[in-house]
């Protein structure tokens, strides 16, 4: 029997989540989902000087928000918890000190200064790294080169001491990545990286690796920013005696700039004016506000299908998936390995598809809250009627609002070029005879009976509609395109369209021609 697949999203409480994080736990998601496995959420807080307060409930509600449903973890508990590392450290000061008892890490008592002082004379020195590793380890104040008396005395001292990986000198670490292949590093390439440190925390690799193992996760997929250490954690995994459990790798590409070169940045964001986190993020700091995609209108389906989408695609045309299609569809072998260009236009593009199959009765409120707060007098029945017209031409909601300015504002103005090219005495003659026609008209003013009426004064007055339409639309709009116009004369009811009509007959008078 295979084991079931669990996979984690490990986010650090530094900040707000990064879109990219997004994606990230996102493919994690997908794959579980797809595996029929399950999804844990961890925090990763072990940096205590890069804590940010408000950063965790951030994850919790951006994942929510997306409909990533976590199966155990932060928020949600299970087996395992804590699920928070800042609560988890005896577990791994237990870890580290087995590692030092095995003689696979050390005690190590360099100051900051006895530090600098060695990367300075590595430096001078031209060495290839200046580094802690199995060379420059030699001469360092440690469990490996001072008597265990006086290393006895120190600690008794009190004095802060951290433990340091012992890496190999010679040993070759390989690791086959899901997207990148096979990946080979010699160990001296890797230096002797802090697992625990000096205020007994651990470093993000112990607790990482100690936690994966611990928790049972079975796949690791992350952002490319960790692929460099991934062959120290595959010595670790050795170290610690898990390697024949070691969870599978796999890397997902970097997010680049809008215009495809370079890793996309928070630059970039603010120059085009487009978020790069998922919700509005204001900084407990100094009190700067980010912006978020929800906030500035995108739905989460299209937030959603926008990620899956970077960096990932199933190899056919379809590009709108709900989530269950995405799930259904998704192969972690098939994500990419170079970087995906955040193309914000293509997010605005997924936005217009959903916006469009959102019920009209659903947006309706906000677009009634949004027309009133600009001045118009709206019902909700007439805010639903406007949406279902103007739905399908935007990428945002709070557009609809924007576009409907033909429908609450009477032309002032009437387009300059299509008043040259098509108010001709044919257009006079069909707007009196349409506006005629409608004085007795005491129906229900709707759309067919609007149609209907129109089609017949045009026949009666022996003008062909197709020639005049233009012109009837820049009387009741004062433009030359828009929207479906007898749905728009019903929305603006069967008084208003009359008096339009009477309006454009007297001001923009006899055509020219
Ligand atoms: N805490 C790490 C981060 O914030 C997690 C990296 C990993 O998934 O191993 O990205």
């Amino acid at each position: 029997m295979s084991t079931p697949v669990r996979v984690r999203f490990a986010p650090s409480p530094t900040g707000p989540l990064h879109i990219g994080g997004v994606r990230t736990a996102l493919y994690n998601y997908l794959f579980a989902r797809k595996m029929g496995g399950q999804m844990l959420l961890r925090i990763e807080d072990t940096d205590q000087n890069r804590f940010v307060p408000g950063a965790e409930e951030y994850i919790l509600e951006a994942l929510r928000w997306v409909g990533i449903e976590i199966d155990e973890g932060q928020g949600v508990g299970g087996p395992h918890a804590p699920y928070r590392q800042s609560e988890r450290r005896d577990i791994y000061q237990k870890e580290a000190q087995r590692l030092v008892a095995e003689g696979k890490a050390y005690y190590a008592f360099d100051t900051a200064e006895e530090l600098d002082a060695m990367r300075k004379r590595l430096e001078e020195a031209n060495a290839p790294a200046a580094q802690y590793n199995s060379i420059t380890r030699l001469q360092m104040s440690n469990s490996l080169t001072m008597k265990a008396e006086e290393v006895q005395a120190r600690m008794d001292a009190g004095d802060p001491f951290v433990i340091r990986l012992k890496t190999p000198r010679k040993e070759e670490v390989r690791l086959n990545d899901l997207i990148r292949g096979w990946v080979n590093v010699h160990s001296s390439a890797i230096d002797d990286k802090v697992l625990l440190k000096s205020d007994g925390l651990p470093t993000y690799h112990l607790a990482n690796i100690v936690d994966d193992h611990l928790m049972g996760i079975t796949h690791v997929i992350r952002g490319e920013e960790w692929l460099p250490s991934a062959p120290l954690h595959v010595l670790l995994y050795r170290y610690l005696g898990w390697e024949d459990t070691m969870p599978q790798f796999a890397h997902l590409p970097l997010l680049l700039k809008p215009e495809g070169n370079g890793k996309l940045s928070k630059r970039d964001a603010d120059l085009g004016g487009f978020p790069i986190f998922p919700l509005q993020w204001t900084d407990p700091a100094t009190g700067q506000v980010a912006k978020g995609f929800r906030e500035d209108g995108y739905l989460p389906e299209a937030t959603v299908n926008f990620l899956a989408l970077l960096g990932w695609n199933p190899g056919t045309e379809q590009e709108l998936f709900t989530m269950d299609e995405l799930i259904a569809s998704f192969d972690i072998a098939q994500v990419h390995k170079a970087g995906a260009r955040f193309d914000i236009q293509k997010a605005q593009w997924f936005n217009h598809q959903y916006i469009r199959q959102v019920a009209d009765d659903v947006l309706a409120p906000t677009v009634q809250q949004q027309a009133e707060a600009a001045g118009y007098d709206c019902s909700l029945e007439k805010a639903t009627k406007i949406v279902a017209l103007l739905k399908g031409r935007v990428n945002f909601a709070r557009e609809i609002v924007t576009e409907a300015g033909t429908i609450f504002n009477a032309p002032t103005t009437y387009d300059e070029a299509i008043t040259a090219a098509k108010w001709n005495d044919d257009a006079v003659r069909a707007v009196t005879a349409f506006r005629d026609a409608l004085l007795p008209f005491d129906g229900e003013f709707v759309a067919d009976a609007i149609k209907h009426t129109l089609s017949n004064a045009m026949q009666q007055a022996g003008i062909k509609q197709g020639k005049i339409m233009q012109a009837m639309r820049l009387a009741l709009t004062g433009t030359g395109a828009g929207p479906d116009l007898m749905l728009t004369m019903e929305i603006i009811g069967k008084d208003e369209t009359i008096g339009r009509l009477e309006k454009a007959l007297s001001t923009l008078k006899s055509p020219v021609n």
